[in-house]
């Protein structure tokens, strides 16, 4: 049997997969089985924020396994102390939790903000308001803090505690933050598989100033915003606000599973001996990918980011079939005339990987992705819009 069947033989169907068996890749570029080529405006979600098999990461990765692959966090290990001193300079926040992913991360994020308020208020105060279209994850927890019912078919019965505001809406925030006993505010900053949605200033800011005010912890999921995607190293940063808490995952390991929760100050020293782990949490070959990752989200690669954007923008907008292009830096959503799934599954006929999200075609291209590599990919994206 070759891989396909193979897959639909065994592989439980949660995914809708695509016809495309990847069995390569180097930078923007990857393969199939027949060595038919394709430009990836994708990265694995975020994931692969250098592209495949980046030369510089790889050498990283590869010098960690060389020592050891694994211990356990009975042990200190050099990749993940450094890590998080990487992060926490690089954002003033004071201490990381490693785990593996994005809903993990998240998880985190949530226990630390009910343990935060249980401390200093007792039993009770445990809401945490979150948005509505967002996404937060696949656990149970992360499934009701994910503010789309379509997500929550049949898998009654959820953890409770969550209630949702309409995005950008900040008298609605306010509202429910007096009808209930509201410990935190947790949103993305640009909703992601919401259909890249961009939160407006005056919210963002509206609701970090209520957050002051009431001692509510403002909790900014950046699984997918963050480690440059935005054209900032986290999503945040195109903000005034300073988080309590910062979660990440997807585009940080660059190609292997990390989350990260991030404390401010305030938050630093919630988790005691004991109270929060994670086997696999600070893996010691994904933190040295992660590090190689973080240390070179610069500037200069963030100039990068931002002059990508703006050639994807300025080359879609032209387009008669294209009604917007939202999102910030490389994380952005295109409404067509045309079925976005449709648009994808052409795009890849003709060797462009592109994504949806909702009713939009979404781009998540590596960040430093070729400049005539991607005017290619958009010559073919363009034409497959107005065809
Ligand atoms: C992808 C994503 C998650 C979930 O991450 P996993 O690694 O799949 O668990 C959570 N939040 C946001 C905003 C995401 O985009």
């Amino acid at each position: 049997m070759n891989t396909k069947e193979l897959d639909s033989l065994y592989i439980a169907k949660s995914y809708g997969r695509l016809p495309l068996e990847i069995t390569g890749g180097k930078g923007s570029l990857c393969y199939d089985e027949n060595g038919k080529e394709y430009i990836d405006l994708g990265s694995g979600i975020a994931v692969n924020t250098f592209g495949f098999s980046d030369p510089e990461w790889m050498a990283a990765i590869k010098e960690q396994i060389d020592k050891f692959a694994h211990t356990s966090n009975y042990y200190y290990t050099e990749p993940c102390a450094k890590l998080a001193q990487l992060l926490c300079e690089k954002t003033g926040m004071k201490k990381v939790f490693f785990s593996n992913s994005g809903g993990e991360a998240n998880e985190c994020a949530i226990k630390a903000a009910r343990r935060y308020s249980f401390q200093k208020y007792g039993k009770g105060r445990h809401t945490i308001i979150t948005l509505k279209n967002s996404f937060h994850g696949r656990t149970i927890t992360t499934l009701s803090a994910t503010g789309q019912d379509s997500f929550h078919t049949e898998f009654d019965p959820f953890t409770e505690g969550f209630v949702y505001a309409e995005a950008n809406n900040l008298s609605e925030v306010k509202k429910l933050s007096e009808d209930n006993n509201c410990c935190a505010v947790m949103m993305e900053i640009v909703q992601g598989e919401g259909g890249v949605f961009v939160l407006s200033k005056e919210f963002v800011e509206g609701v970090y100033e209520l957050c002051c005010e009431k001692d509510m912890l403002l909790i900014i999921d950046e699984v997918q915003t963050g480690n440059g995607r935005t054209g900032k190293l986290y999503g945040y940063m195109n903000y005034n606000i300073e988080p309590d808490i910062i979660s990440t995952a997807k585009g940080l390991g660059g190609g292997l599973p990390i989350g990260a929760t991030l404390f401010s100050e305030k938050t630093a020293e919630v988790y005691t001996p004991g109270s929060h782990g994670s086997t696999f949490g600070g893996n010691p070959v994904c933190a040295a990918g992660a590090v190689n990752i973080i240390s070179r989200i610069d500037d200069e690669l963030l100039a990068g980011v931002a002059e990508r954007h703006s050639i994807i923008k300025e080359k879609l907008m032209q387009l008669e079939n294209v009604e917007s292009v939202d999102g910030l830096g490389l994380m952005l959503g295109i409404k067509c005339k045309k079925d976005a799934k449709e648009i994808m599954l052409a795009c890849l006929e003709r060797g462009v990987l592109v994504l949806t999200a909702k009713d939009k075609v979404r781009l998540l291209p590596p960040l430093n992705i070729d400049i005539d590599l991607l005017n290619k990919a958009l010559n073919i994206l363009s034409e497959v819009i107005l065809q």
